[in-house]
Parts: C-alpha cells; structure tokens; sequence
C-alpha cells in the first residue's frame, strides 16, 4: 500500500479504496514459502468504528472460524486452504502533538513493522531502530511483544487499541493493561479475541544515556567498526546509522524474508527460562554453555541447544535447521506444512531427549480449514 508524507502527517491512499472488500482465493502471505490459499478473505482498508460495526464486518469477525492474517512471518500454515481470514490493508500513521523531546504516533495495523522503524529513525527519533529488519506489520507486534538486540515493542508502546471480536467493540489498552512478557501479552493470551487495530507508540528526539546499545554479540564489533570507519565518535551515530548497522548484523544470521529461498520464520522456539537447579544441571555437562540470569530463572539460548543436540545443519528433504543460526528451521522448497512439522517436532524431541529440555515453539501453527 503506497504511502506519502504530507507536512508531519503520513497518509495512505487506502482512503482512495472502499471501506472493506472481499477476496476470493487469494494466497496467503508467509516467510516460511509454504503454500497456504485464503477461500474467502475480508480485507478492511478502514479500521474506523463504523466499518467495524457494519454487520456484515462484525459478523465476519465475531465467528471464531475467521482467522487474522497479516505479513505470515509468524505462522506455519499445517493445511494449505483456510477458510476464512481478515487482514488488515489500513497503514497510515500519525503524529501527535507533545511536548518537544517526544514523538507520540498512532499507527494503523497494516503499517510494515519494519518500514516504520526505517521512517522514524530517518526523521531522527529514537526507540525503535533495534527493530530494523523484523518483517511483518504493526498490528502483528504487540501480539508476541516482537523484540530484538534487547528492546521490546511494549517500552514504545503507550496504548493498543483492538477491536473485541465478543464484544463487538473497539477497547483501548494502556501499556500496562496490555500484560506484555518475553514474547507475550494479553492478546497472545486470549487467542481469537483480538484484532489489533492501531498502535500508539511513543519516540524520543534525544538518544538514551547509553547510546548505542551494543551488548548483545556482534553489535559491539560492529559499532567500533562503523566508528573506526566513519571516523566519528560512537555517541554520534544517528537511529538511522544504528537502523542499518543491525541490519547487517541480522543478515549474516538469518535467511532475507524479502525474497528467495530458504523460506524460515525467523527464530522457531522461545530461548527457555529455566530454574537455577536446571541450568546449573545442564552447566555441569556443558561448561561452556551459554546462560543469563533474568527474572524468573536462567535463559538458556535455544539454538545452542539446538546444537547441543548435534542438530545444526541437519536436513531430511526439504527442510532444515539452519548452518548459520541452529534457532531457524528452514524450508529449501517443495515441503507441505505438515512435513515442516513433522521435522519441526523431531527437533524438539531429540532436544528434550539430550538436554531434558522440552522447547516451545514460537510461531502459530494454523491447521484451520
Ligand atoms: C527472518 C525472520 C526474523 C524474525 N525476527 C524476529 C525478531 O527478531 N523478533 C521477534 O520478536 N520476531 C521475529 N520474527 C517473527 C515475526 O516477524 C514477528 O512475530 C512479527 O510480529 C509477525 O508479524 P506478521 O504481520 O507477519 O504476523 P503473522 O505471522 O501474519 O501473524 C502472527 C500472529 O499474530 C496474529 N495477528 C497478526 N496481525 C494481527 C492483528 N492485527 N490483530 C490480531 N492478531 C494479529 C496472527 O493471527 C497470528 O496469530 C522474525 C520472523 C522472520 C521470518
């Protein structure tokens, strides 16, 4: 959906199309390239109160068979033909006005997660350029809480505002209401509840006192090379600058979503948090293995696992675990969902035969029909 800057407004042209529209076998959109068809797709290019209230709409979405559709960077799709789905188009965004340190937008659904990230760290705000290169949209976020190199959707997020498919109405959740957690929120929780439909996510014009984040592996090396390269100091470097420097860290670990084979869906299984007893088990036989203390316990990486497991690399057909990063199941072409599950489940079986460790995994398995 083409989208123009008008001013400090963002306006999409999906106020050129009708409200909502109806499609009949359209493909379904997912990263992972399997083949998945919609028999009967409603697509709202409106996400305002009236269109969500016309009964055919409401109807639509208050049967619990209509599934959301969205980027299908998050899903593996077990059966090829579902029934019945919605997906919202509406992708315009907005500035509210606040006071001079701060940037408030409210954001509509089908806004693309990573195209926001690129536009609001190319005006200069800071927040959400660690989420370069997440596919997916807006709406999709605040589901799983989607995060990386240490930031969470929910720090940015003020409110999320979803319409209750029960209830026929629209609610609006402040952050706190949303129970956001590692990979979590009350969305999440409450499946077939929710159709997200606007984000408002609050930026920053100043950097943070720990400008540019660089803990996690590969960011600090590539900082100081940016900066040896650049010859400018690190605390100079723009959201932009920090933007395409994660990306090029994401890149040499993970199969490009855009386009081309593997198709993957990113990171297959949650890193597991586990008691101190547990991981200090697993230390005994791994001494080298990997562990950070969090709230709640020790999180212990899932790739290394993964690999601990002797699994890296390892293919039947057309899918495999990934060479470059063992936390992404790969799909080289040809495989049905339920074969991608099939290899899927084994690897989380020789996981928890090996380590005691029973994964779980990250992605939404849609065998509706
Ligand atoms: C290469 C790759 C890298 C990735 N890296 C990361 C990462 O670093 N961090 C991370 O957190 N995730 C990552 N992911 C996972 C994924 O990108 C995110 O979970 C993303 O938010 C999914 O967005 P989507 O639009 O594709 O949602 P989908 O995959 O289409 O949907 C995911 C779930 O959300 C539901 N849903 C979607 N939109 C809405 C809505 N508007 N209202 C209600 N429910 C909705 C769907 O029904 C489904 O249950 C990665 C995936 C890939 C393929």
């Amino acid at each position: 959906m083409k989208s123009t800057s008008v001013g400090t407004q963002q306006v999409t042209d999906t106020a050129k199309r009708p409200a909502f529209e109806w499609v009949e076998d359209a493909p379904l959109p997912n990263t992972l390239r399997l083949p998945a068809w919609g028999e009967r797709m409603l697509v709202l290019n409106d996400v305002s109160e009236r269109t969500l209230t016309t009964p055919v709409v409401a109807d639509w979405l208050a049967d619990r068979a209509t599934r959301v559709a969205a980027g299908g960077s998050n899903v593996v799709f077990a059966t090829p033909r579902i029934s019945q789905t919605v997906m919202i188009a509406a992708c315009g965004w907005s500035i509210e006005p606040t006071d001079a340190d701060t940037i408030d937008l409210s954001v509509e659904a089908g806004m693309g997660l990573d195209a926001l990230v690129r536009a609001t760290a190319e005006s200069g705000w800071f927040g959400l350029e660690a989420l370069a290169e997440i596919p997916g949209t807006v709406g999709a976020a605040p589901m799983q809480n989607v995060g990386a190199y240490g930031t969470e959707i929910a720090e940015r997020t003020r409110w999320v505002e979803a319409w209750d498919r029960r209830e026929r109405r629209v609610e609006r959740f402040a952050r706190d209401a949303c129970d956001f957690s590692y990979r979590h929120s009350r969305f999440k929780r409450e499946p077939g509840r929710w159709l997200i439909l606007r984000v408002g996510l609050s930026l920053s014009t100043t950097p943070p006192a720990d400008w540019p984040p660089v803990a996690y592996p590969g960011v600090d090396e590539a900082v100081r090379d940016w900066s040896a390269q650049s010859g400018r100091a690190r605390s100079t470097m723009s959201p932009s600058e920090y933007a395409a420097l994660i990306t090029s860290v994401r890149r040499t670990k993970l199969p490009d979503w855009r386009r081309g084979w593997p198709g993957s869906a990113g990171s297959f299984f949650h890193n597991p948090i586990v008691t101190v007893e547990v991981a200090d088990r697993l230390s005994g036989r791994w001494p080298d293995m990997p562990r950070f203390d969090v709230p709640g316990g020790v999180k212990i990486p899932a790739g290394w696992l993964i690999e601990a497991a002797g699994l890296k690399g390892h293919r039947e057909g057309a899918v495999a675990v990934s060479l470059r990063h063992a936390l992404v199941i790969e799909h080289h072409g040809g495989a049905t969902g339920a074969e991608f599950l099939r290899f899927a489940e084994s690897v989380r079986d020789r996981v928890e035969d090996v380590t005691g460790i029973r994964l779980v995994v990250e992605p939404e398995c849609v065998s509706v029909s």
